[in-house]
């Protein structure tokens, strides 16, 4: 890598070329030509190619460069990463390196042949003493970039936070899942518990849904799915906890409702699916769905996964004595 800073012919020679090459260019912009004309004689000029790797994480940074021509492309995390943001002509790379005297933080490479101003870090500190407009430039420069970053850092914060929802829900209900479940019901199971208020599990299984499918398509399975899934949702008290456990299988935490009551509400809620489901003229779905239900309340002891269990112990006895009904 050529990181000499002998001076280019360009700027050794013609003055003209000086004065119109500083004003081009965001560092030098306003900044008197016989200020910095010494110091600009020694400064070099690196080409890039295509692809070529200017600056690196892990490897020392001695220059600020500035493109004159072409253009150079910043990546983050590697140098196959997606680009960040390309630095066109006047755009000045390398300074953050230098003025916190750390390593680069991003690779910057060639987007094509370009042509390259590079200040050696003692010719810099010289140019910050002598001219207050250069000073200013660079200062104006380095807040940009720490706002261009922070932006980038509260951007990449909102699509975290996306993909944690997305994480979440479960695409086809909008409900939470089961990854949810272990977080919010374990939270609101030991509440109870600690408060000594009952705590009661509903597991909720579509009845013979494989032949609904069979029947009606995959497709017809999906919008029936979502459609019980939104009738189930309605039946229960915003404070319940609703997921989809899986398949055809839903799971309904109600804080500080004991087993009789989650019986007599499950039913409720049973009947409720049953009547908006078949030929009936506010049905959301046309053909019939049951479900079946089983309920169990945590006691003093219980972790979640023994609910669960005790709550589907129950679902499976409801299946077992003919299915559309909830069982303990
Ligand atoms: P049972 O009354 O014993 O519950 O009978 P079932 O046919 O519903 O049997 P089970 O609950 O074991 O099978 C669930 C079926 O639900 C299997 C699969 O065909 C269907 N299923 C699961 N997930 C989806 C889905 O996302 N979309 C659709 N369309 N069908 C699903
Ligand atoms: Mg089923």
């Amino acid at each position: 890598m050529d990181r000499t800073h002998k001076v280019p012919q360009s700027l050794a020679i013609n003055s003209d070329y000086k004065r119109s090459l500083l004003g081009g260019l965001e560092l030098f912009e306003g900044v008197a030509a016989e200020d910095v004309q010494d110091l600009l004689q020694r400064c070099g000029r690196r080409d890039l190619a295509a692809d070529e790797i200017l600056l690196s994480p892990g490897e020392k940074n001695e220059f600020v460069y500035i493109v004159l021509s072409g253009s150079v492309n910043v990546h983050v995390s590697s140098p196959d990463a997606p680009v960040l943001v390309t630095m066109d002509v006047g755009a000045c790379v390398g300074e953050m390196s230098i003025i916190g005297d750390r390593d680069p933080s991003a690779y910057v490479i060639g987007a094509e042949p370009t042509h390259l101003l590079s200040i050696h870090q003692t010719v810099l500190w010289e140019m910050i003493n002598a001219s207050h407009t250069f000073a200013k430039n660079l200062l104006v420069i380095l807040s940009e970039r720490v706002q261009n970053h922070n932006r980038a850092v509260a951007e990449s914060f909102g699509e975290l936070r996306k993909f944690e929802r997305h994480a979440r829900t479960d695409a086809l209900t909008g409900l939470g899942n089961r990854h949810t479940m272990e977080e919010s019901f374990l939270r609101e199971m030991k509440r109870c518990q600690n408060d000594a208020l009952p705590v009661s599990l509903v597991m909720i299984d579509i009845d013979n849904f494989k032949r609904f499918n069979d029947m009606f398509g995959h497709m017809a399975g999906d919008r029936a799915l979502s459609a019980v899934a939104e009738l189930i949702r309605t039946q229960f008290r915003p404070r319940d906890l609703i997921v989809r456990f899986g398949g055809d299988e839903f799971a309904v935490l109600l804080p500080e409702v004991a087993e009789q009551k989650a019986l007599e509400i499950a039913d409720r809620a049973r009947e409720a699916v049953c009547g908006k489901t078949g030929d009936g003229s506010d049905s959301l779905i046309k053909i019939p769905i049951r479900i079946s239900m089983g309920v169990a309340q945590a006691v003093e002891d219980s972790t979640l996964s023994n609910l669960i269990r005790a709550a589907d112990a129950a679902l499976y006895r409801a299946k077992n004595a003919g299915r559309d009904r909830v069982s303990s």
